[in-house]
């Protein structure tokens, strides 16, 4: 029979002997409990792996197992989640945690079709639970994976076309260790994450280089849509008053559904009032700057907004741009009243720190 031209004889056991010597230590791969497994690769999805080690053991403490996420109300799971965004994510986590419980009594199937029933498990978080903690043959391609494959073959077709992903998973199937597929696919990302990386490639140094067709590793893997970044402006209102802040609570149709947000206004309303600061940041393919300006007593509220005493605001889930952008405000406004406290020709020592609507 004709060698298979997609086969790289002692690829994969090279690649795993090296992962065994220098693979990184995550508390994930330190487990076999798919619970913690897929905790890990829900965080994982658009987050990155310093952000996901700051707050995975502080979780997995918190929701130990699916029942304790099960049993939490949604507020407390959002507010457990704030700072690692994309919310749908935690409340897809939370389903899949009562399914779990209800259907299996708290025990993961070690299946993919009942895997993937579960709601918010697609075809990659399955594999990856069957792979890293059943160590099942599961195939698995991420960005990393799918950027080494098209290197590994010197391919050009596009990784995001029907022809690319088919020839990706060809080849991923012939690589996959069948003996060792847990500790083969944490190698392949690794690999992506530390040598063969978006943004370098250190062939000379790279452990599977002997392996290796690309003659231009730079140039891959091509991709027919290139990602555009588009421009977001929104206009925010600071209102405090002896009630607290107004806050208005996310409906459950949007983005950050049961969360608490700045109330926005319309910009001609909000440039009409004082201006206090700008914020800027980043939303998956959108650049946001938000303006911020002081909303002035008497202001009518919407239904969904409310005065939220500020001994409250920490237990309340609120988008992690609207959290930094509160504390900012407030020590700014402690600051001031600090000073304007030692200053007793301007206020005197009785003063509230967070004056009204200031
Ligand atoms: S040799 Fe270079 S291009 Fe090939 S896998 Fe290693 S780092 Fe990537």
């Amino acid at each position: 029979m004709p060698k298979n031209p997609d086969s790289l004889p002692g690829f994969t056991e090279t690649l795993v002997a090296w992962f065994a010597q220098h693979g990184r230590c995550y508390p994930w791969r330190e487990t076999q409990d798919p619970w913690a497994i897929l905790v890990s690769e829900v965080m994982l999805q658009q987050t990155t792996i310093p952000t996901v080690l700051g707050r995975y053991n502080e979780w997995m403490r918190r929701f130990p197992n699916p029942e304790a996420l099960a049993v939490a109300g949604e507020q407390e799971a959002l507010r457990s989640w704030e700072g690692l965004g994309y919310y749908r994510r935690v409340r897809a986590l939370q389903a899949t945690a009562r399914a779990v419980t209800e259907q299996y009594s708290g025990i993961f199937p070690q299946d993919e079709a009942a895997l993937r029933a579960l709601p918010g498990v697609g075809e990659y978080t399955a594999a990856a639970v069957l792979s890293f903690a059943f160590n099942e043959p599961a195939v698995l391609i991420d960005a990393n994976v799918a950027r080494v494959l098209a290197r590994l073959y010197n391919d050009p077709t596009p990784i995001d076309t029907a022809a690319g992903k088919k020839l990706l998973r060809r080849r991923a199937e012939i690589l996959l260790s069948r003996s060792n597929p847990r500790a083969y696919n944490s190698a392949l990302m690794e690999l992506g994450q530390t040598y063969c990386t978006s943004h370098s490639s250190l062939c000379e140094s790279c452990p599977v280089r002997t392996f290796c067709r690309a003659k231009d590793p730079a140039s891959l893997p091509v991709k027919k849509q290139e990602r555009t970044v588009s421009s977001l402006e929104h206009w925010d209102i600071w209102c405090l008053s002896d009630r607290g802040l107004l806050l208005d609570l996310q409906p459950p149709t949007v983005r950050h559904a049961g969360m608490y947000r700045l109330p926005q206004r319309p910009r001609e309303e909000a440039e009409a009032l004082p201006h206090l600061r700008d914020q800027h940041y980043s939303v998956t393919r959108y650049k946001v700057t938000r303006h911020l300006h002081r909303a002035l007593l008497p202001s009518l509220p919407r239904a969904s907004e409310q005065f939220i005493p500020l001994a409250r605001l920490d237990f309340l889930p609120l988008a992690s741009p609207d959290r930094q952008l509160v504390r900012t405000m407030l020590s700014l406004q402690e600051s001031a009243a600090i000073v304007s406290d030692s200053a007793p020709q301007r206020r005197s020592k009785t003063s509230p720190r967070v004056s009204q609507n200031s």
